[in-house]
C-alpha cells in the first residue's frame, strides 16, 4: 500500500482520537461511546475520497476497545503519511534569491512529512515559509516583529494559542500586480515560531494556501 494519507490529515485523525481517548476516559455509558466512535470514523472516512478497501480497514477506528490501542494505530498509520516534498538547499536558496546571506535550515533534519518548511534565520528576525500547491512552490518572508505585551495569540495555521515567544506577530510584504512605484502592501498575521510544532498541529491547509496566494497575489 503506497502513502495516501496528507500530514494535515493524519494530524486530524490525530485530533480525533484525542477526542475518542477522552471519551473511552470521561464516559461511563457504552452507548455513548460507541455512538462517539461511530460518529468519529465517519469523519475520518469523509476526509477521503477513493478509498480502497484495504486503506478504509486500516482508517477504520471501530476496531479500537481501549485507550491504549490508539498509538498502536497511529504509529501503524504513520508509515502511510506523506508531506510536502523535500526541497534542496538550490530550491531555496532560488526560492528567496532576494535574500542576501540567507542561513538555510539544517536539511538533514527536514522532515519529509511537514505540510510547509518553516525556518527561521536569527539574524535576519525573520521566519521564511516554503509550500507547495498543486506542484507549484510558494514562498512568503515574513518579518517577526518585537512585541512587548504578554498577551496570547492563536497562529493563524495550527490555531494553537501561545504567548509571543511561541504564536509571533509577523508582517509580509505582498507581491503587487501593480508595479508602480510606491504601490507596496503587507498583511500581518499571528504564526508559530517553531514550525516543526506548527506542522505536528496543522489540520488543515485551507488558511495558509490563503495566505500564500493572497501574498503571491495570485487570484
Ligand atoms: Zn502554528
Amino acid at each position: 500500500m503506497k502513502s495516501f494519507i496528507k500530514k494535515q490529515e493524519y494530524n486530524y485523525i490525530k485530533k480525533c482520537l484525542y477526542d475518542l481517548n477522552n471519551s473511552f476516559r470521561n464516559c461511563l455509558d457504552s452507548n455513548i461511546i460507541k455512538v462517539n466512535k461511530s460518529c468519529i470514523n465517519e469523519k475520518i472516512l469523509n476526509l477521503f475520497t477513493n478509498l480502497s478497501e484495504q486503506e478504509k480497514n486500516l482508517l477504520d477506528i471501530t476496531k479500537i476497545t481501549e485507550p491504549s490501542y490508539i498509538n498502536n494505530y497511529l504509529s501503524n498509520l504513520d508509515q502511510y503519511v506523506y508531506g510536502m516534498p523535500a526541497l534542496t538547499s538550490t530550491q531555496i536558496i532560488k526560492l528567496f534569491k532576494k535574500e542576501k546571506n540567507l542561513k538555510l535550515p539544517d536539511l538533514d533534519k527536514q522532515n519529509s512529512k511537514n505540510v510547509y518548511l518553516g525556518f527561521i534565520d536569527k539574524s535576519k528576525k525573520k521566519l521564511f515559509v516554503a509550500y507547495n500547491i498543486n506542484g507549484t512552490l510558494l514562498k512568503m518572508t515574513c518579518r517577526i516583529l518585537d512585541s512587548n505585551s504578554k498577551n496570547t495569540h492563536k497562529c493563524a495555521l495550527c490555531n494553537t494559542v501561545g504567548g509571543p515567544n511561541k504564536v509571533a506577530f509577523v508582517s509580509c510584504v505582498c507581491k503587487s500586480g501593480n508595479s508602480k512605484k510606491g504601490s507596496y502592501r503587507s498583511i500581518g498575521l499571528h504564526i508559530c515560531l517553531d514550525s516543526k510544532k506548527c506542522n505536528e498541529r496543522i489540520v488543515s491547509t485551507e488558511k495558509l494556501e490563503k495566505i500564500l496566494k493572497d501574498v503571491n497575489n495570485i487570484k
